[in-house]
């Protein structure tokens, strides 16, 4: 007896995930009757975070809807930025409190994210499991450069970092997540996570450096680390990353949609 199959079609970047013949086209995937549409969409390589908006038949459904042949389904990518307004998403979206965790590979990431505001797990002692675990008990959005990570069944939200450079990483998960407007710079403390604590300069003035101590007079203090923070040059090339990453997403806006780049 012949296999039942469903009628896939990918868009947007989730086909970067896809092998290549199956790109940017449709084509079958094979169902058995009864398949749910997570499975099916799992198992030609794309993680379910990545994923959004499916529509079987025109109709959005959940990933447990079953699929028993014979449909027509379309998956959009998540933060896709055409109006679907009207029909179901996955998830809320855009994220409402966007906390994280990432993986060993994305320190400088984490330092960047930090500087920038948000709320950042990371330790270069964690393990995939560690990582998972922390993200599904404090519902953190998992930030990686492992997509096997984001496959696992427990990950309920995820982001698959494409770019490899920190600074372009910044852009792409402000861009990407769309963070652009909230971001906080000069509030927590870019290596233990804590939020920072206005200070009086008279306080720190002893710990601080000669040029500092004339050039500048706003301070800041991590209660967790003790670190000291002033507006200088770590701050500025982070507020110069944010308003380029702002700015290249107005040009964007224009009508097209807001590409990540393609996976390495
Ligand atoms: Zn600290």
């Amino acid at each position: 007896m012949p296999r039942a199959h469903a009628e896939f079609r990918f868009y947007e970047e989730l086909n970067d995930f896809l092998a290549a013949e199956l790109r940017q086209r449709d084509f079958p995937v094979e169902v058995d009757r009864a398949r749910s549409v997570k499975d099916a969409i799992e198992s030609v390589g794309v993680p379910h975070t990545e994923v959004d908006l499916i529509l079987v038949d025109g109709n959005s459904v959940d990933f447990a809807h079953l699929l028993r042949g014979g449909e027509r389904v379309a998956v959009y990518p998540m933060f896709e930025r055409l109006d679907i307004s009207p029909v179901v998403r996955l998830r809320p979206l855009p994220l409402r409190d966007p906390r994280f965790v990432a993986d060993v590979h994305l320190g400088k990431l984490a330092r960047h994210l930090r500087m920038a505001g948000f709320d950042v797990l990371w330790d270069n002692a964690w393990d995939d499991d560690e990582i998972v675990r922390t993200a599904s008990l404090q519902r953190r959005t998992i930030l990686t450069r492992d997509k096997g990570m984001l496959r696992r069944r427990e990950v309920e939200r995820g982001y698959f970092v494409r770019a490899t450079e920190s600074g372009a990483q910044l852009a792409e998960v402000l861009r990407a997540l769309q963070l652009e407007t909230r971001v906080a710079p000069f509030t927590r403390c870019r290596v233990c996570n804590s939020l920072l604590e206005d200070v009086p300069k008279a306080a720190v003035l002893d710990r601080l450096p000669e040029k500092v101590r004339s050039f500048y007079d706003r301070f800041k203090r991590c209660p967790g680390c003790e670190r000291v923070y002033w507006e200088g040059t770590h701050y500025e090339r982070m507020k110069k990353m944010v308003s380029d990453t702002i700015s290249a997403q107005r040009d964007l806006c224009a009508g097209a949609l807001g590409r990540v780049p393609p996976i390495q």
